[in-house]
């Protein structure tokens, strides 16, 4: 693709959008888009800062911050800040490529950014966090603003850490306004945020289950992955409206139901504790109730399944679990994680999809699937901008009209663009991103960002 250092994850990120388009009529139709697709690939801005801090033993530490501005034809840029070891640009640029298209689908006005740095929050004090967070934002506020660029959390940024950046950005700027999503609910925050993301993915899955004819949540046993924030509000919901919940994990290990055990509320909300501290799931007491598994992700060890939602980070289903979880009666995945299952085990999905008619494997990506988070942060730069604050039930409601939409969206999409045969379950994959990338096409042709020699 290209003669820089090589950055497999945005490769494969790219790839796969690519491979959506190249497999459907969209170049055919519209063959100009393959100059849209050309531009759309390079961010309009990457910014690499350095971040020093000091520890609690005074020493001085150093980590590299982050922050691709990668697109603004829909709106300010927008997309989280990941706090981890393995963030370098390869990883930041796969995820603001794809924030970009899964904006798209929300329906609002926003861009698509991604940043962050590679601070390893774990293990690491109160203290340090705060002088890590003020540090990276003393640089990150220069770049950022309402208007500008929107980030809000992701891995490893949570609602302490968007409060020190928050604060720095304030003092730094001398200014209030609305330049991180995620805040507290007395400082600008929306409710409904933290739940967003994990609430959306079941209401997504929810229509994917009602078009398919497979009779709603109730019943449904559901290996779910990771343990952090949107694998606990997927979980919440899951058991709210009557599915069993198999498994969680966590970068350690997964914890899997044994027997007619299920995960339970009160599981959750000691997870939630315990991850709050940043503590291990070995740490969590459950008197037998489930196996640990060492080193393992869920997806071989649940026995029979019907959905499967990774949600802890990229690249976490292989293809041999995606072959596992078929033969296990797996008919729906979808990611709550960015990018959680590997192009082989798409292929594995959409094959299976293709192949059989009636018990087809249903695959969702995550920029669909997942887009409820950040189109609740769309809904918080909305209340900011007009210095209110609306209900829970409302921003609820609106969510679910936009995981109905983004679902609609794909469907239809896919519908227009992509043979099938009589009676195959449309690729929602497919639909997804050429949707999203002509919404963000067209913006940019009208506003000049690419242009045909005969326009
Ligand atoms: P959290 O930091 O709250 O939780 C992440 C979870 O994934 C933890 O259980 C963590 O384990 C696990 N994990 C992290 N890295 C690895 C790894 N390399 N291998 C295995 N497990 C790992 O993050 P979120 O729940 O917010 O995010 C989860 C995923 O969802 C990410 O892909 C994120 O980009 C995506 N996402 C998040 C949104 C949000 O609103 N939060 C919005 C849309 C997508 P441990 O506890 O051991 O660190």
């Amino acid at each position: 693709m290209s003669n820089l250092a090589p950055e497999p994850e945005f490769e494969q990120a790219y790839n796969e959008l690519v491979s959506s388009l190249e497999n459907s009529s969209l170049f055919e139709q519209h063959p100009e888009y393959r100059i849209a697709l050309k531009v759309v690939s390079i961010p309009e801005r990457v910014i690499q800062f350095r971040v020093v801090w000091e520890d609690d033993k005074g020493n001085l530490q150093v980590n590299r911050g982050y922050r691709v501005q990668f697109n603004s034809a829909l709106g300010p840029y927008k997309g989280g800040l990941r706090l981890h070891p393995t963030v370098n640009l390869s990883v930041l640029k796969f995820l603001g490529f794809e924030q970009i298209f899964k904006n798209a689908l929300t329906g609002l006005m926003m861009g698509g950014g991604k940043g962050g740095s590679d601070f390893d929050p774990k293990g690491k004090s109160d203290a340090e966090i705060r002088r890590f967070c003020v540090a990276f934002m003393r640089e990150l506020s220069r770049h950022i603003g309402a208007n500008v660029d929107v980030p809000a959390g992701d891995i490893g940024v949570g609602g302490r850490e968007i409060g020190y950046m928050f604060g720095t950005y304030r003092k730094e700027r001398n200014q209030f306004e609305g330049v991180l999503t995620g805040k507290g609910l007395n400082w600008g925050g929306s409710l409904i945020r933290p739940e967003a993301t994990g609430f959306g993915l079941i209401y997504y899955v929810g229509h994917m289950l009602e078009y398919a004819g497979a009779a709603g949540w109730k019943g449904k046993r559901v290996a779910v992955s990771g343990s952090g924030n949107v694998a606990q509000y997927a979980a919440l919901k899951l058991i709210e409206l009557g599915a069993s919940v198999l498994s969680l994990s966590d970068s350690n290990g997964a914890i899997v139901a044994e027997g007619d055990n299920v995960v339970a509320p009160e599981d959750v909300n000691a997870i939630a504790e315990l991850k709050l501290r940043r503590r291990p799931l070995t740490e969590f007491s459950h008197s037998g109730r489930f196996k640990y598994l060492e080193g393992a992700r869920p997806w071989v060890h649940v026995g029979k399944v019907d959905v499967a939602l990774p949600c802890a980070t990229q690249n976490e289903v292989s293809k041999e679990e995606a072959e596992a979880l078929v033969a296990a009666g797996c008919r729906f995945v979808a990611e709550g994680s960015n990018m959680g299952c590997t192009q082989e085990a798409i292929d594995v999905f959409e094959a299976v999809r293709k192949e059989k008619k009636g018990e087809a494997v249903w695959y969702a990506p995550g920029k669909a699937a997942n887009c409820g988070g950040v189109a609740v942060s769309g809904l918080e730069m909305a209340q900011n901008s007009q210095r209110i604050r609306w209900t829970s039930e409302e921003v609820d409601s609106r969510l679910k009209d936009i995981m109905k939409n983004a679902f609609d969206s794909g469907l239809r999409t896919a519908k227009d663009y992509v043979k099938a045969a009589e009676g195959e379950l449309p690729s929602l994959v497919a639909g997804s991103n050429i949707a999203g990338f002509v919404k963000v096409a067209e913006a940019m042709h009208e506003q000049g960002d690419w242009w045909t020699t005969s326009s």
